[in-house]
């Protein structure tokens, strides 16, 4: 069954058994674990950092930005969570797995660059 709702939990270790249905936020580990809400009972590990996802706390839901495609993961399931729902997207086909993998690596380059310049900028 796809749920649709999932409630989050803010954590400090992300605990051994990962139950269904909730979004285990560890703000020491800057990580985020859930199960997968299509059912297939994987777990998926969304690492909190400016060039991968942030955490939108409204202090009553939570949002993930971007999208979290499983496309690593038998499944495929392509969803966002916004404000603690579920809202499935359609499934990435490979070329836009592979435009979303190019894309994933320009904005890291310019997140870095930028960082590199900044630095450079500091000397
Ligand atoms: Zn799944």
């Amino acid at each position: 069954m796809k749920s649709k709702i999932i409630r989050h939990e803010f954590v400090d270790l992300i605990p051994d058994i990962v139950e269904e249905g909730v979004l285990y936020i560890s703000i020491p580990y800057a990580t985020a674990t859930h199960k997968c809400p299509c059912g297939c009972g994987e777990i998926v590990v969304t690492p909190i950092k400016p060039t991968d996802w942030e955490i939108i706390w409204n202090g009553k839901t939570i949002s993930i930005n971007p999208s979290i495609g499983n496309w690593s993961i038998p499944c495929q399931s392509h969803y966002w969570i916004e404000e603690n729902k579920i809202i499935w997207l359609r499934k990435w086909d490979y070329s836009e797995i592979k435009t979303g993998r190019v894309k994933d690596k320009i904005a890291k380059a310019r997140h870095y660059r930028k960082s590199g310049g900044w630095f450079s900028w500091m000397k």
